[in-house]
């Protein structure tokens, strides 16, 4: 993107761009039950989300092809996704992917779409003996709570954009409350009612191509 644009919108990969949660769906078919209590703790943030990952992620046992073949069985691109990239590209302004889940998942349910994104942020994998180990590389966008802070990337896009929207449903995207001009939250999901809880100004969406741009 050239510096000066107008708008950069910033999305949420899991329950946002698809229509579930896939790093969870991944922990409910391959790791013990316990993966959700570990989980809880992090959305009540007794524990930073990477340290949940790490403690969730290491309850995995399955292969690369079998963690893939499942995420694509059970993972759906939400509708309006095209509709919604084609909209940010014609008013000038560029997509960035803000993730706090991980690679093997998002490359494949993105397969063909990663270039629409002037930016991808994301979390590393490794398949290890049955296992996946789980990696960190973006120490310059973390934040005590979070590996891939969305409101670190909202303030990034701010630095060059007019205008920064943020698109989210989950507990890691409540650190863009407050730093982004427009939050739009998934309608029923915790990041809406969170909104709602903190008086935070939101609009709430199914399909992605309810996302208003205005130019
Ligand atoms: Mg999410
Ligand atoms: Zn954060």
């Amino acid at each position: 993107m050239a510096s000066g644009s107008d708008l950069v919108l910033v999305l949420d990969f899991d329950g946002t761009v698809t229509d579930r949660d896939i790093g969870d769906e991944i922990c409910d078919r391959f790791a013990p039950p316990s993966w959700r209590e570990i989980d809880a703790a992090w959305v009540r943030s007794e524990i930073s989300l990477p340290e949940a990952q790490r403690k969730m992620w290491a309850e995995v046992r399955c292969r690369r092809d079998e963690a893939i073949a499942h995420a694509r069985a059970i993972g759906h691109l939400r509708p309006g996704l095209d509709e919604l990239l084609d909209r940010v590209d014609r008013s000038g302004g560029a997509t960035w992917l803000a993730s706090g889940g991980f690679d093997f998942y998002i490359e494949a349910l993105l397969d063909g779409k990663m270039a629409r994104f002037g930016q991808a942020w994301f979390n590393a994998t490794r398949f290890v003996d049955g296992g996946i180990e789980v990696d960190f590389p973006h120490a310059q966008l973390a934040c005590g709570r979070c590996a891939v802070c969305k409101g670190r990337v909202c303030e990034r896009a701010r630095a060059l954009a007019r205008r920064v929207i943020f698109v989210g449903d989950g507990a890691s995207d409540r650190c863009a409350i407050g730093c982004a001009d427009e939050l739009w939250a998934v309608k029923g999901s915790l990041l809406a009612r969170a909104c709602a809880e903190r008086g935070a100004p939101h609009r709430t969406f199914t399909r992605l191509d309810e996302i208003e741009i205005i130019a």
